[in-house]
């Protein structure tokens, strides 16, 4: 009997209502995909993966060129679309998400093949093998994502797992379902065969059953969550890859270029309203730096123009009333602790949409919640310390390890603190850039993640590894088959000394660079008669 894997499951069909968060305007009402959507999704995706599995990579990279194409000739409507479900500056879709796809298209275009190529491994011991790694693709991929980059995590995250020859699944956030649906429209246009790269449209139950019948999960999105889909996974032993949280730390040291720094703390923090996984989302001052430095960050901040996406601004709304609730309450608990605000701490008065002013915050502690959590919105809390070594202690204590900067003019000093710092990047005098660069493996420690975006690891996750060992010599039979024998044995037991007995393998070494071959063959005389 075969169990029915849709008991208990969405049977009705639900609807998700797509709000535009900066004016409060219904932008569009889905379907949501029930658990027989979810496997049919799966079903279709399995058999379109055959055919493209066998597709080279040139003919692969050459439907993504024509796909970036594409997102180029549409631009417009694609800033229209992920304002409209995001609140965030026109700018930003142009500058981050378009950006960001556009490169990445190239990128793994160019890079896949040579990260997939099977791997050619010297034995240290058996030259008589010939020995590779191959790496073949999983099947079909499900990509859950956040609701912050609606095009990088989705559409970005696909493009490596497509190249590798899956098929792909997402399921966006259900606050930022449109993006998506209409990248894979396009992908579709640009000649990516049917059902290859599908969007299923839900919540968590969505999510849960892409978990249930996909071969490998990428998630990206909170710690919580990512510990749901972990366990989830477990049950199928399925591989995961989770791109968590983050509470990233930005370091000034006294000696730092104070205007970089704080235009970099500026932007670093602020960009999309703060809701970005490698925010600054914290910042440890160096006591003589302070003063200048808090300065600097209140005048920037205060120039700064928040609005509608269509307008000249920095800061648009933040994307929604439950995550702009989590940062007043932050920063109210902050002040009850005896934080002071230097500039904005509230909603922006007089508007509809979920906009909060971009904050400046001192006479912060790590008893705070503003100081140790996830804010995810425009605030900057800044720590007055008295040197470096505080400044890296107060900075690795926290749950979190995803990105962190450090500002100096002490290249030795940057690169020793960059060694100490508990997180999966360092950025020294930059900040967030790391991302925008997909030759290096970008990802978390600590509770931000398992698993790697970008470099050849961005795109082996999405691979079966597997491993091929070529006989050279084609003798009849092996030394170590059987049969077995009491010569044999003892060979064997005699053989463990001369390869791994420290004396005789460092002289073994020795004779051997000098090329004193009567030596040996005395060595070896000698270890006979032992
Ligand atoms: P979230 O964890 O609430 O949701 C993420 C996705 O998981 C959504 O699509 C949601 O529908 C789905 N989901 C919800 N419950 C689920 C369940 N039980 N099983 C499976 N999937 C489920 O996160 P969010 O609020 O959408 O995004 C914000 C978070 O994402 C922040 O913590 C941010 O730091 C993180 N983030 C991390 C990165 C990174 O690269 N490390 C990038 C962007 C965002």
């Amino acid at each position: 009997m075969i169990r029915n894997p849709f008991h208990g499951i969405l049977r009705v069909k639900d609807k998700i209502e797509v709000r535009n968060p900066a004016s409060g305007e219904r932008v569009a009402e889905l379907d949501v995909a029930t658990a027989e959507d979810v496997v049919a999704a799966v079903t279709r995706a399995r058999k379109a993966q055959l055919l493209w599995k066998e597709k080279d990579f040139k003919e692969r990279a050459g439907l993504f060129y024509r796909f970036r194409d594409l997102l180029l000739d549409h631009q417009e409507k694609i800033a229209d679309i992920v304002t409209a479900e995001t609140g965030k500056p026109r700018a930003e879709v142009y500058g981050a998400e378009l950006f960001y796809l556009c490169d990445a298209i190239g990128f793994w275009a160019k890079s896949s093949q040579r990260f997939l190529k099977p791997e050619k491994i010297r034995p240290h011991l058996l030259k008589t093998k010939k020995v590779f790694s191959t790496y073949n693709p999983i099947g079909v991929v499900g990509i859950i994502s956040p609701w912050n980059f609606p095009l990088v995590l989705t559409l970005g995250d696909a493009i490596p797992a497509l190249m590798a020859g899956n098929a792909v699944i997402i399921k966006p956030s259900e606050l930022t379902p449109l993006s998506a649906l209409f990248g894979a429209e396009l992908a579709v246009q640009a000649g990516l065969p049917e059902n290859l790269l599908q969007v299923v449209v839900g919540g968590s139950t969505t999510a849960e059953m892409l978990i249930d019948h996909a071969d490998m999960i990428s998630f990206t999105g909170s710690v919580e969550t990512g510990q749901k889909v972990m366990a989830r996974a477990a049950q199928r032993l399925i591989p995961v890859s989770l791109e968590l949280g983050g509470k990233d730390p930005m370091i000034v040291l006294k000696d730092a270029d104070l205007k970089r720094a704080a235009n970099a703390c500026v932007c670093g923090a602020l960009m999309n309203s703060g809701q970005v996984c490698t925010s600054i989302e914290r910042v440890y001052v160096e006591e003589p730096a302070y003063d200048d430095f808090v300065k600097r960050v209140v005048d920037k901040v205060k120039s700064l123009r928040q609005g509608s996406s269509q307008d000249e601004v920095e800061l648009g709304s933040m994307s929604s009333l439950e995550q702009l609730e989590r940062v007043e309450c932050q920063v109210e608990k902050a002040v009850n602790g005896g934080a002071r605000i230097l500039a904005g701490g509230r909603r922006k008065p007089n508007s509809k949409g979920f906009y909060y002013e971009p904050t400046v915050m001192v006479d912060v502690n790590h008893d705070m919640e503003i100081m140790r959590e996830e804010t995810f919105g425009p605030v900057i809390p800044i720590m007055k310390v008295t040197d470096r070594e505080e400044a890296l202690r107060l900075a690795n204590d926290c749950r979190y390890g995803l990105d962190s900067s450090i500002f100096t003019r002490d290249s030795k000093a940057g690169w020793k603190m960059a060694e100490r710092i508990e997180a999966g990047s360092v950025c020294i005098n930059d900040c967030m850039v790391n991302f925008i660069i997909p030759e290096v493996p970008m990802g978390g420690i600590k509770q931000s993640g398992i698993g790697r975006r970008h470099g050849a690891e961005g795109i082996r996750k999405y691979c079966r590894q597997k491993t091929v060992v070529i006989d050279r010599l084609g003798l009849e039979s092996e030394f170590t088959w059987f049969p077995m024998s009491k010569r044999k044995t003892e060979f064997l037991r005699k053989g463990l000394g001369l390869l791994f007995r420290s004396g005789w393998r460092d002289r073994l070494r020795t004779l051997k660079r000098e090329h004193h071959a009567s030596e040996i063959v005395a060595i070896g005389r000698k270890f006979s008669k032992d």
